[in-house]
């Protein structure tokens, strides 16, 4: 915070840690999504895990860059939140290695996790309402500096160490 921030700024900054959230209607969250996403963006990124063993290939439009705060993500991250970049599945391939998958037998509409067998390394998800996208794993990207997210999702499951990155549109679940 910088030392000359009025009073407004403070309100402001303070409010968007948890109930300015509900200013922000699902329409607009859909329609930066789609801005950040589909205005021709068009990329091709490579990435892989850890030890090397899993390598893929994903082209196309971003159809969503996010930071998921959801209790699952903290378990998968190691506490944080997971930083996600949604590719079109048509255009991914994996390109060396084969991934384990896991999906809980618990849930109805079970998440897809896909992961290297030898490292442990979360890939990407697969999600039933998204059956059109691979999910990445913004860390698996050779290079995660292209990254740039514009939505956090699951805000209303963020622990108190956790900080919203400044300029996102903020939903306690997702914009849908
Ligand atoms: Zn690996
Ligand atoms: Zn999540």
């Amino acid at each position: 915070m910088p030392r000359d921030a009025s009073a407004g700024d403070l309100q402001r900054a303070c409010r968007g840690a948890d109930t300015g959230l509900d200013s922000l209607r699902p329409s607009d969250g859909m329609h930066r999504i789609e801005a950040a996403g589909r205005t021709g963006e068009a990329m091709e990124v490579e990435g892989g895990c850890y030890c090397k063993n899993i390598r893929y290939r994903a082209a196309g439009d971003a159809l969503m860059k996010a930071v998921c705060f959801c209790r699952e993500c903290q378990h998968v991250s190691g506490g944080g939140p997971v930083w996600i970049m949604a590719m079109p599945a048509k255009d991914f391939a994996y390109t060396q290695g084969e991934p384990n998958a896991f999906s809980r037998s618990d849930l109805e509409q079970p998440v897809t996790r896909e992961f290297c067998p030898q490292c442990g390394t979360q890939l990407l998800s697969r999600v039933p309402s998204m059956s059109d996208a691979v999910i990445l794993k913004v860390g698996t990207l050779d290079d995660p500096s292209i990254f740039d997210p514009q939505v956090a999702i699951y805000t209303g499951e963020m622990q108190s160490f956790h900080r919203l990155p400044d300029d996102v549109a903020a939903f306690e679940k997702t914009p849908g």
